[in-house]
Parts: structure tokens; C-alpha cells; sequence
């Protein structure tokens, strides 16, 4: 391919932020190459909520009534459990929120649907809108010219192919071949979330909820429970990598633990699961990463963007597509692809989540203190006021700001 006929950008990996660049890329008339190594549909371990953020971003995408559509659970509750038991119960229908980013009053009202439901969606919308699109494609190593990067390289059917581009973004998952390539890949265990997932049939006592609870056997961590169509139930239990290397967990027997006791045995005891705990890794945004360079971006889970709190990562990996669809534009109109000109995708990113990541590895560290823990869910479980709070936080709509400032937590006390 001449350079004439090389792509504006291509894109590796279908996931949410790979489909959603595209889905924003064609909005600006971009050329597109989406690639993946996957064949669609393909299962991703996950939640499989979708909420806030990224409700929102479907909605600008004009896919949100199509995604209402999907089988899946409508999510009107949040639970919240305290490590000593006490529930703290969010009403999503209470309010409705304006999103900080797109400007969209939305309704508080999230979703479970399986990723292989919803990201086969994605990705065939995606699809029709990118000029190529190559599924069975794996990514092994990025063409390099004077330093900046101006294509890829990869293996599709037994046999090498090269493409070649203006920008390439990174949309490859937690363990980036994009980002290892350009050097900037990074394993750091205190940013670092490992889970397990496991659907089960016959979970007693659901309602239309998520629940998140904050148990002794993973600290910092969660055992989570979110219904699903069915009568199925997507179960799973995650916690930081330094603790669980330090305290020598082992996630199944910790699943089995959480599952097998009071208050979870009872609601578990006609519960069958539907396969074998499968584990994934999830990179935290408690630290800033580089996530740019010469002719690259680096998005989603491939630039570490996960709540270190809610461990919600697919409204992040959205944003960083919106931002990054914006810089490749600008980019494009000024023929300008130098770190220092992309750096502007990381501050934009920044500026729009860090207070956000700031405020959630706080809440992350604080489910380091059990007694904590216990004192401010509570608060929550008694009080109107702290309950708003936390509505507003999983919806994207407190300025967080205000969450930063230590007056905040004073008056969390005096509440
Ligand atoms: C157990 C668990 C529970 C979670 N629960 C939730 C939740 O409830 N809600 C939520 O919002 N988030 C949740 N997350 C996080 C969420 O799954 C991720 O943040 C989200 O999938 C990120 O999207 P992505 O597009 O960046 O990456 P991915 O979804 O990982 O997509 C990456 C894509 O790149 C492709 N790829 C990888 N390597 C290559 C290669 N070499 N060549 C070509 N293609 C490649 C893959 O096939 C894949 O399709 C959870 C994560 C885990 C592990």
C-alpha cells in the first residue's frame, strides 16, 4: 500500500475503546483499520455493568436505545455492603444526572449485559464503520520509522501482514502489545487489580441490583453479585495485587469462602455456577501513566484507566476514545503526529478523570481500614445526604472537586 492509501488511523483491538474510536472516527471521516486477534463474538471477563459514564457516551453514540434492547438486566439499585454487614441501598431512579464530559442529562439507570453480548454489538457497529476491519489479526510488533510509529505488523491465517497509518491507537487490553513495543509498558502490583468471574444459576433474594460487597477475604477488594437475564448471575471477587500477594490469597478458595458463609450461604445454597471461576487482570488508575508518543495514543485498559474503586473500566476506556478521536482529528488538520502534540490526549484525560481516579483510590485505601470502612458505609446506610454523595460519584455528576477537598470528609463526620 502506497503511503497515499495508508489509513488515517488504525486502531488495535475491538474491546470498548477500539469500538468506540472507530464509532467516533467515522463521525470525523477518518480512514479507518480496526483490528483484533479475536473473532467476534468472543467472551471478556468482566462485571458486565455498564453505568454512568459510559451510559452516557452510548447515548451520544445514538446507540443507547439499541443497547436497551440487548438481553441483559436493567440496573435501578446499588447495593453496597459493609464489611460487617450493614447494606447501603442506592435508588439509580432518584435522579437524574448531567454527564461531565458530553453535557447529557441522563437518567441514573445502568445495565448488566454479558460482554459477549455487548461487545459482539459493539464491534459489528464498529465494523461497518471502519473502511477494513480484520478479525483474527494479532498485533506482534509496530513498524517504527525515525523514531515515530507508522504502522503494524501481524499475524492473520499463518501469514505475516504489514499496514501502515498516520496514527495507531492502542486499544489492546491490559497486557498491550502496542505499549509494551513502545517501551512503556509497566506491571506495578499496588496498581494492579486481579478478579475472578463465575455465573451461576439460582441465586436467591435479587432484585434489580448491583452489589458490591466490601468482605474481610479480599480487602481491599470486593465480592460482587450482578443479576443478569435469565435467572443467570454474573459472580465475582477481586482485590489489589500487592495484598493478595502479601497475604497469600488464592481468589478461588477466597470465592468459596465468601459464597459458603453467613450472610451469602443461604442466598448460594440451590446455587449452581455455570463454569469454572475464570480470572483476568485489571490495571488501576491510581497512577499516571504515559500513554502517548510519537505517532501513537494508548487507550482504555492498555493505558490503565479502571476505577480503582468500583473496578469500572468500560465508561473510562469511552472517554479516552472520545479524547483520543478528538486529538487524532487535530492531529490530521495540522499534519502533526509528535509526542509533544499528542500529549494533549493525556491532559485532556486527565483533566477530565484524575479527580475522579484521585477520589477512588482514596475510597480504595480507605477499604484498607476496616473500621473505616464500616463507619462511613453506615453513614451511607442512615443518612440521605451521604447516600447523594455516592449516587453522584457511580454517575459521573459530583464535581469531584469537592470530593478532593478534606472539608469533604469533615463533614462526612459531622452528617
Ligand atoms: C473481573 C473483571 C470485572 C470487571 N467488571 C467491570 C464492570 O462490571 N463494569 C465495567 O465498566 N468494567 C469492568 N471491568 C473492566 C472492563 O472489563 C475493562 O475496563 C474494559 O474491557 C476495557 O476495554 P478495552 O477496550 O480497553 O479492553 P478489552 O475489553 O480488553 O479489549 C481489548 C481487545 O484487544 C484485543 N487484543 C488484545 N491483544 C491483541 C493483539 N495482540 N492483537 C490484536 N488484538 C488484540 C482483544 O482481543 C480485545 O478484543 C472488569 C474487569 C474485570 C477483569
Amino acid at each position: 500500500m502506497s503511503e497515499a492509501e495508508a489509513y488515517d488511523l488504525i486502531i488495535v483491538g475491538g474491546g470498548p475503546a477500539g469500538a468506540a474510536s472507530a464509532l467516533y472516527a467515522k463521525r470525523q471521516g477518518l480512514r479507518i483499520l480496526l483490528v483484533d486477534k479475536a473473532r467476534f463474538p468472543r467472551d471478556k471477563i468482566c462485571g458486565d455493568a455498564l453505568s454512568g459514564k459510559a451510559v452516557a457516551i452510548l447515548h451520544e453514540l445514538d446507540l443507547l436505545d439499541k443497547v436497551r434492547d440487548l438481553p441483559g438486566a436493567a440496573i435501578d439499585t446499588v447495593v453496597f455492603g459493609s464489611p460487617d454487614h450493614v447494606d447501603t441501598t442506592i435508588d439509580l431512579n432518584a435522579d437524574e444526572h448531567r454527564d461531565l464530559l458530553t453535557g447529557k442529562v441522563m437518567p441514573m439507570k445502568g445495565f448488566v449485559i454479558r460482554r459477549e453480548i455487548f461487545d459482539n454489538f459493539l464491534f459489528e457497529e464498529a465494523r461497518r464503520a471502519a473502511d477494513t476491519c480484520l478479525e483474527g489479526f494479532t498485533l506482534k510488533d509496530i513498524l517504527q520509522e525515525d523514531g515515530r510509529v507508522t504502522g503494524i505488523v501481524g499475524m492473520r491465517e499463518g501469514e505475516t501482514e504489514e499496514y501502515r497509518g498516520k496514527l495507531v491507537l492502542g486499544c489492546d487490553g491490559f497486557n498491550s502489545i502496542v505499549s509494551r513495543k513502545a517501551g512503556l509498558y509497566e506491571h506495578d502490583d499496588r496498581h494492579w487489580i486481579v478478579a475472578l468471574r463465575c455465573y451461576y444459576e439460582n441465586v436467591s433474594d435479587l432484585s434489580d441490583q448491583i452489589e458490591l460487597h466490601f468482605v474481610d477475604e479480599v480487602r481491599p477488594g470486593y465480592f460482587w453479585i450482578f443479576r443478569l437475564d435469565n435467572g443467570h448471575v454474573n459472580v465475582g471477587i477481586g482485590m489489589v495485587h500487592d495484598e493478595m500477594k502479601r497475604r497469600n490469597i488464592n481468589l478461588k478458595d477466597a470465592l468459596d469462602q465468601v459464597i459458603g458463609r453467613a450472610p451469602f450461604a443461604e442466598r448460594f445454597k440451590d446455587a449452581r455456577p455455570l463454569e469454572k471461576p475464570v480470572g483476568w487482570n485489571l490495571p488501576v488508575g491510581s497512577k499516571r501513566r504515559k500513554i502517548h508518543g510519537n505517532g501513537f495514543l494508548i487507550l482504555g485498559d492498555a493505558a490503565g484507566l479502571i476505577d480503582p474503586f468500583t473496578g469500572e473500566g468500560i465508561g473510562n476506556a469511552f472517554y479516552s476514545a472520545r479524547l483520543a478521536i478528538d486529538t487524532a482529528v487535530e492531529a490530521i488538520a495540522e499534519d502533526n503526529f509528535t509526542e509533544r502534540f499528542l500529549k494533549r490526549y493525556e491532559d485532556r484525560l486527565w483533566d477530565s478523570l484524575g479527580d475522579e481516579l484521585k477520589i477512588s483510590s482514596r475510597m480504595q485505601s480507605l477499604g484498607r481500614c476496616r473500621p473505616l470502612l464500616n463507619f462511613v458505609l453506615r453513614k451511607a446506610a442512615k443518612n440521605d445526604d451521604v447516600r447523594d454523595l455516592i449516587c453522584g460519584m457511580i454517575a459521573n455528576a459530583f464535581p469531584k472537586k469537592e470530593l478532593l477537598s478534606p472539608l469533604f470528609y469533615l463533614k462526612l463526620l459531622f452528617k
